[in-house]
């Protein structure tokens, strides 16, 4: 068994073990404190990989790893499953959902989720990807629709369930949509005697004025091409707004052009106060056009935890509070906040993305600023080593900005996967999903199509089997 702190060694409370919580309890390994790490879920999950369980590529397992594990050997690192539900500065406490932790240093690393303007009924019907239960529910529902379509006869219901809807065109957006093409051009085929799975009608919706923002003009127009080869029809300005059970609404102009751009070329799919428009000036719903369709996916906007709030410091629109240059909040040098939770501006204003790497450094700026404080040292203000942004379309096309380089096609996809082999945890997972991704490159098959939860649903709503009576 590991040697454990000493007892009375400062401790240092850490919320989430996702990119940035994990990293900032692994870069305190040989520090003289006692580290709590809290987490809702048992496993450190690799987001950027969800969407590939969620369209049957790759398993849970194969992303996801035992926080218990990856610490077993961190003789002052303790892991506690747990929820936590507000943080009280005065007397230094995590307050969980049943108990309180004390701390001497804490590190908020609780992230972000998906977030739907104040449309939150529309979940149900537009579910987001942010953990496994997420992607295992994208991943039933997709291959659900194609099995519903297959017993369909009506032709309108049959191109409903045929019908894919992603709302929101940032990289995650792409990628699901990518994939969908792929499993519907390629995957399928074969596998369905009554519909052509090559039917299928794949819808990315975008409110802005393109796809992918945070990259380049050319990689997002590349991107764009790559998706239309894959059967993807890419529709920018275009917010959605409404969802239900049997489609969604896109904003359109009383004469009947789309409304998800002013005048000034900038998106009004969403209000300045993050709610929802497809209005016209005079704040009046102006109708739209109805699509059809029973798989509708929302990538649009995420929302900060909502842990910080209460703790005094600005929050911006979604939900992130506002950091000083070392990390900590104003009036808490003794608290941290890391990755997607926080809101940290370099000189030049614009706040950092919601991206791993920033997460990743943040942890490990965090828990060296800790350690010098218990130096008695202050530490230069935290910055952002920025390498890259990638994102994938389907088996050998990805983009890439690295470096002031515009990367395309296969180049670029060898390069995503060598990263993100590179940075899972976990042998096995590295091992497993190089061996998926080189199977899936020979044969287009997909590991992991698997249905799982009731299929209830899916029954009332098809026709019964071809071939019984
Ligand atoms: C689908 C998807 C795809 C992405 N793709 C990419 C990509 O390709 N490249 C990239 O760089 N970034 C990508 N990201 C973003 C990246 O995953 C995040 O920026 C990163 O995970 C942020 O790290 P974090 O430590 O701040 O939060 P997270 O990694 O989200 O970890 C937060 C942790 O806190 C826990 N937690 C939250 N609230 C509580 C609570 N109240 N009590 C207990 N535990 C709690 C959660 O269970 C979780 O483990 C993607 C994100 C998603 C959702």
């Amino acid at each position: 068994m590991p040697e454990p702190a000493a007892p009375r060694a400062p401790h240092v409370v850490i919320l989430g073990a996702g990119f940035g919580g994990l990293q900032a309890a692994l870069s305190l390994r040989h520090a003289p404190v006692r580290v709590t790490l809290v987490d809702r879920r048992n496993h450190h999950l690799f987001q950027p990989l969800l969407y590939q369980v969620a369209t049957a590529a790759l398993s849970p397992a194969d992303i996801a790893y035992p926080i218990r594990s990856i610490l077993r050997h961190q003789g002052n690192a303790d892991v506690i499953l747990g929820e936590a539900v507000s943080v009280d500065p005065d007397r230094r406490e995590l307050r969980l959902a049943d108990g309180v932790l004390p701390y001497d240093y804490l590190v908020l690393a609780a992230g972000a989720t998906h977030a739907y303007f104040g449309h939150e009924d529309w979940e149900a019907e537009a579910p987001g990807l942010k953990n496994l239960d997420d992607a295992l529910e994208i991943r039933r529902r997709i291959l659900l629709a194609f099995e519903a379509a297959d017993r369909e006869t009506d032709p309108a219901r049959r191109k409903a369930l045929l019908t894919f809807v992603i709302v929101g065109a940032g990289p995650t957006g792409v990628e699901l949509a990518g994939a969908i093409g792929e499993i519907s051009r390629h995957v399928l085929v074969d596998d369905f005697r009554h519909i052509d799975p090559r039917e299928a009608r794949i819808e990315l919706l975008e409110a802005g004025p393109r796809i992918l923002a945070p990259f380049s003009e050319r990689s997002a127009r590349r991107a764009e091409t790559a998706l239309r080869e894959r059967g993807v029809a890419v529709r920018v300005s275009s917010p959605v707004t409404q969802v239900d059970a049997d489609g969604v609404t896109v904003g359109v102009n009383a004469d009947g052009r789309s409304v998800g751009v002013n005048a000034d070329g900038r998106s009004v799919g969403v209000n300045a106060d993050g709610r929802s428009v497809g209005a016209n000036a005079g704040g009046k719903p102006v109708g739209g056009e109805r699509i059809a369709a029973k798989t509708v996916l929302w990538a649009a906007g995420v929302a900060a935890s909502p842990i910080a709030q209460g703790l005094g410091g600005t929050l911006d629109r979604s939900g992130r509070i506002e950091v000083a240059p070392d990390l900590s909040i104003a009036g808490h040098p003794e608290i941290f906040v890391i990755g997607d939770l926080a809101l940290y501006k370099h000189q030049d204003g614009r706040p950092l993305p919601g991206v791993s790497p920033v997460a990743i450094q943040q942890g490990r700026y965090a828990a060296r600023a800790i350690l010098a404080r218990l130096q008695g040292r202050t530490l230069p203000p935290f910055r952002y080593f920025d390498k890259g942004i990638l994102a994938v379309i389907g088996r050998g096309s990805a983009v890439a900005d690295i470096a002031g380089l515009r990367l395309g096609g296969l180049l670029a996809w060898m390069t995503w996967c060598f990263v993100h082999i590179f940075y899972l945890i976990g042998f096995r997972n590295r091992f497993v999903v190089m061996f998926e991704w080189a199977w899936a490159y020979a044969t287009y098959q997909r590991g992991a199509r698997l249905i799982t939860g009731n299929i209830d649903e899916y029954l009332e709503k098809g026709d019964p089997p071809a071939g019984t009576r």
